[in-house]
């Protein structure tokens, strides 16, 4: 599925929204955020953000290594 090595390291949600909010896709479009989800692997966790670009439709999604701020209650 995801490949967990490849995650993003950010310290915070909003850094994971900038970063999507920056990146643009092969057309130049840019993209908006989808679905959302927390994943656990081991015993760390990530974000997977499903992006979609506005302009042509491509979907990407980006995986989030987000264990310097993130504790799970
Ligand atoms: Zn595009």
């Amino acid at each position: 599925m995801s490949d967990f090595k490849k995650a993003i390291k950010v310290a915070s949600v909003l850094e994971e929204y900038r970063i999507v909010s920056e990146k643009k896709c092969f057309c130049g479009g840019k993209f908006e955020r989808k679905e959302q989800a927390l994943l656990q692997h081991g015993t760390k966790y990530y974000d997977k953000l499903r992006i979609l670009c506005k302009k042509c439709g491509f979907a990407d999604t980006l995986i989030f290594d987000i264990n310097s701020f993130f504790k799970f209650k």
